[in-house]
């Protein structure tokens, strides 16, 4: 990783790498220099070592770049914390990565933690004479990124990714997703210690800019603002601010320059049909969904803009016709999809089972959890957790998570289906269904509803018979004003569970 930046500040130094709102903030060749005086200032003050784990507990901002970067240049193991989490899932992540130091900002965070050095993450001046000639070597299979797990089935694990697997990632981006320039600026949106942060590796790669917006906070108003402010911008977003976005431009008459988008890639979650839609209708074809997780981080599969081009007609159809699961695209060339069953069997084109990857992308393990690792990574293949099936053109379809699929009566039924036909019913703005515990059926369908206007259980029932099969409703309705999410905007079904 380290490399790659130290090629390219002598390849284009003044070029903007970093910058916040309109201020440049760094080129390649400061950014390179920055990075040099962090690595020397961990190694020599800190008396850290190659492989040592640095965690970042950071809102998206400029010095979090700076600090990845001279991580790196020392050849030490970044291990990105979202900066959200309680106190306890911090310590639990910082003991689980062993880490020797923490930046964070959140002064009454660190002075709760334990066993970890807090260090600000404006490092002074004063500390930061010396910096290394060159970076610290790397052999490309050692660690780069603990990336944890958003956790939304657990506690978090740490996928450690290697030097390959985020040049394995980048590169899969940059031939597949969109290619990267000068100028181009990669928006900071969502947060830098899971998906935006992934995306920035392929930017530095490639010399294109890092933008963080000014104001940092992701909201629907800012980013309209952003849209219109700046030029040849790419982003990724959630399915779920995607929906934020939507929402708001239908609720405010609001100018779009659209134009200025390059690409929104959106994905760590589900993207419902009649989002798409709508999202197509507001954005055109400048939509990317990518298919990852942080086992194979970004990249398992993508769905191009052509793709989106091709499936909007079908899309369009929705509200007439049954509504149809749609692919989340093609594997990404360096790596293979196949479809799984019992005893490890590889299931044919059109059958459900749990989707296997195998490829540079793969991380090489849980830290520090060898069972976990040895069940994700069975035979040579990571094992998503994720149930789908491949078409005859090698379309991957996801009908649901593993965790997630209800077991009614002895038949299979898939949340997914159930949400995507329960969103078509107007003044349902968002749903999550999940299975409760029963005596007589195993698990029943219960639906957790956000209503944007009075909504009754009788025609909720009286659209779900009309539209699925008897056995596959709801027989409870939940109302509520919103539905538990993560801080990465991930609803979170455990907590559904939980209230059941
Ligand atoms: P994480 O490791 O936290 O990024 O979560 C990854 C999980 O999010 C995957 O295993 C999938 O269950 C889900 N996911 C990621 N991308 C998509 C997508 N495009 N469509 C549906 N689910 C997705």
């Amino acid at each position: 990783m380290a490399n790659y930046l130290e090629v390219n500040s002598g390849k284009f130094p003044e070029r903007t790498a970093v910058q916040v709102g309109f201020s440049v903030i760094h080129t390649y060749a400061s950014l390179d220099e920055k990075a040099r005086r962090l690595g020397a200032f961990l190694q020599k003050k800190k008396g850290l070592e190659a492989g040592d784990r640095i965690a970042l507990l950071l809102p998206n901002s400029y010095e979090y770049i700076e600090l990845l970067c001279g991580i790196w240049y020392a050849g030490m193991v970044a291990v990105p914390i979202n900066h959200k989490l309680t106190v306890s899932e911090v310590q639990y992540i910082l003991s689980d990565s062993g880490a020797r130091v923490v930046f964070t900002n959140q002064t009454d965070v660190a002075d709760l933690l334990e066993d970890v050095e807090t260090l600000s993450s404006a490092v002074p001046h004063w500390e930061l004479q010396d910096a290394l000639e060159r970076h610290c070597y790397r052999d490309s299979r050692d660690p780069a990124w603990i990336f944890y797990t958003s956790g939304t089935t657990g506690k978090p694990k740490g996928a450690t990714l290697t030097h390959l697997n985020l040049a394995s990632m980048a590169s899969g981006y940059l031939i597949g997703i969109e290619p990267v320039s000068e100028s181009h600026k990669l928006i900071h949106f969502a947060p830098m210690s899971h998906g935006s942060g992934l995306y920035l590796v392929p930017f530095l790669m490639a010399g294109g800019a890092n933008l963080i917006p000014d104001p940092v906070k992701f909201t629907p108003e800012n980013f309209v603002a952003t849209v219109n402010a700046y030029e040849r911008i790419s982003m990724f977003l959630a399915p779920t601010m995607v929906r934020r976005v939507l929402d708001y431009l239908a609720a405010n008459n609001q100018p779009l320059t659209v134009e200025n988008i390059a690409t929104i890639t959106y994905g760590g979650g589900p993207m419902y049909a009649k989002d798409l839609n709508e999202a197509l209708d507001v954005f055109g074809y400048r939509l990317v969904q990518i298919y990852g997780q942080g086992e194979s981080p970004m990249t398992i599969t993508y769905l191009s803009r052509e793709q989106h081009r091709a499936l909007k007609e079908k899309i369009t159809k929705i509200d007439e016709e049954s509504t149809p699961l749609l692919p989340v695209g093609h594997p990404h060339p360096q790596l293979e999809v196949a479809i799984r069953g019992e005893q490890s069997s590889f299931l044919p084109t059109g059958q459900d089972g749990e989707v296997c990857v195998r490829g540079d992308t793969v991380m090489q393990g849980y830290w520090g959890k060898e069972e976990a690792s040895r069940n994700a990574l069975a035979d040579g293949w990571l094992h998503t957790g994720d149930v789908g099936h491949l078409d005859e053109n090698g379309f991957l379809y996801l009908t649901d998570r593993l965790k997630d699929v209800i077991i009614s009566g002895g038949t299979n039924i898939y949340p997914r289906e159930v949400e995507e036909i329960l969103l078509k019913f107007t003044g349902v703005r968002e749903v999550s269904v999940v299975g409760r515990r029963d005596a007589d059926w195993g698990e029943v369908v219960v639906a957790f509803v956000v209503a944007s206007r009075e909504v009754s259980e009788g025609d909720l029932d009286r659209f779900c018979l009309e539209n699925m099969a008897r056995f596959k409703r709801p027989k409870e309705y939940v109302f509520m004003d919103d539905l538990p999410k993560n801080a990465y905007g991930k609803i979170l079904k455990t907590e559904l569970r939980k209230l059941l």
